[in-house]
């Protein structure tokens, strides 16, 4: 039997350029070997968004697009919408019995998004239990591997530690994932942040228009030491050199930038200039292929409501297994 991928994203926006590096590029890499499934988390979205349900419908659509857009096959690869498979809430409910509370609060992800996130009426308890919900959204497909950026290692930890108790417990049922980290574990945001993330604003945006990739480069955080272009900087940890390590394929180009960026010979303004140039040439043809299917929204839509279709059966035949495993499949005989 093919192995199987499942990998899913928050409709908290379009997608960006992080998530190509940290999770999209090996989805399409890997598409044409394994079985593949990529969730739009609707309902993890809301954990941190339940006063505003009304942006998840077009943020779904973006992402699909956004999908389509990078070259995930339809044919190849579904997607799946998370609300619409309700059996991802049941699995969830049996998984809270094998969590405990001390192992949430351990973890360093949802630790730090809270942070960031300063609830003001307090932690939601859907946000703190959401890794919880997260590995069900991973067991139900029965993925063995799961590609996302570093910040999801917590998680897919945490999955592994759920799919072994639930094994031991029950009966091996579930597949323990593995997680697969991208190129870049962490693309810094545009700001100089440790992440490019939308709920940060420091983003460039995967379906970005050209003067909008043009604006952000060009007011990107460089090193903060250098004042004048005449000064020797820093190549480590500035994002723009970054960037030109991840989205420029001409590395001889880059090296030289670097050894006159370190010895004061290039300003920021070049660097930024030929930055803009390769995302430029990355960018145009992703950007082509989301502006086709956003002219044909039923065609989306129905690779989105197939896509449903298809993850959802898969989600049905594990409850089955996990509900007899559970001893839950009464039979009053
Ligand atoms: P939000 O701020 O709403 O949480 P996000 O930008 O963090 O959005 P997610 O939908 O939470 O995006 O993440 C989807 C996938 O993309 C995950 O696998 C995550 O690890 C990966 N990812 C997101 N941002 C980055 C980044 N800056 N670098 C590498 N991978 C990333
Ligand atoms: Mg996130």
């Amino acid at each position: 039997m093919q192995k199987r991928i499942l990998t899913g994203d928050r409709p908290t926006g379009p997608l960006h350029l992080g998530h190509y590096v940290g999770s999209l590029a090996n989805r399409v890499r890997l598409q044409h070997e394994y079985d593949s499934y990529v969730l739009i988390a609707d309902v993890q979205a809301l954990t941190d968004n339940f006063e505003h349900p009304e942006m998840l419908e077009a943020n779904v659509f973006e992402v699909a697009l956004d999908y389509l857009a990078v070259g995930l096959d339809p044919e190849k690869v579904r997607i799946v919408v998370q609300s619409m498979v309700p059996e991802l809430a049941e699995l969830t409910i049996y998984f809270m019995n094998l969590v405990t509370v001390a192992t949430l609060e351990r973890n360093p992800t949802v630790k730090e998004e809270i942070k960031q996130r300063n609830f003001a009426k307090g932690v939601p308890v859907g946000f703190w239990s959401y890794p919880i919900s997260q590995a069900a959204d991973i067991t139900i497909f029965k993925a063995d591997l799961v590609p996302v950026g570093e910040d999801q290692l917590p998680m897919i930890e945490q999955a592994r530690e759920i799919v072994r108790r639930f094994n031991r417990l029950y009966r091996k049922v579930l597949i323990e994932p593995k997680a697969l980290v991208g190129a870049m574990a962490r693309l810094p945001g545009t700001d100089g942040g440790a992440k490019m993330s939308k709920s940060l604003g420091n983003c460039i945006y995967l379906g970005d228009s050209t003067e909008t990739v043009r604006k952000r480069v060009m007011s990107m955080y460089t090193d903060p030491t250098r004042i004048h272009p005449t000064d020797p900087g820093h190549v480590e940890g500035n994002p723009v050199f970054t960037y030109h390590d991840v989205f420029n394929p001409n590395k001889a180009e880059v090296e030289e930038l670097k050894e006159r960026y370190r010895k004061g010979t290039v300003g920021d303004v070049e660097v930024k200039q030929r930055l803009f140039d390769a995302l430029e040439k990355f960018l145009a043809p992703i950007r082509e292929r989301r502006a086709e299917y956003g002219k044909n929204r039923a065609r989306v839509r129905e690779i989105i409501m197939e896509g449903t279709k298809k993850g959802r059966a898969v989600a049905q035949a594990t409850m089955e297994e996990v509900r007899d495993a559970m001893k839950l499949s009464y039979k009053f005989a």
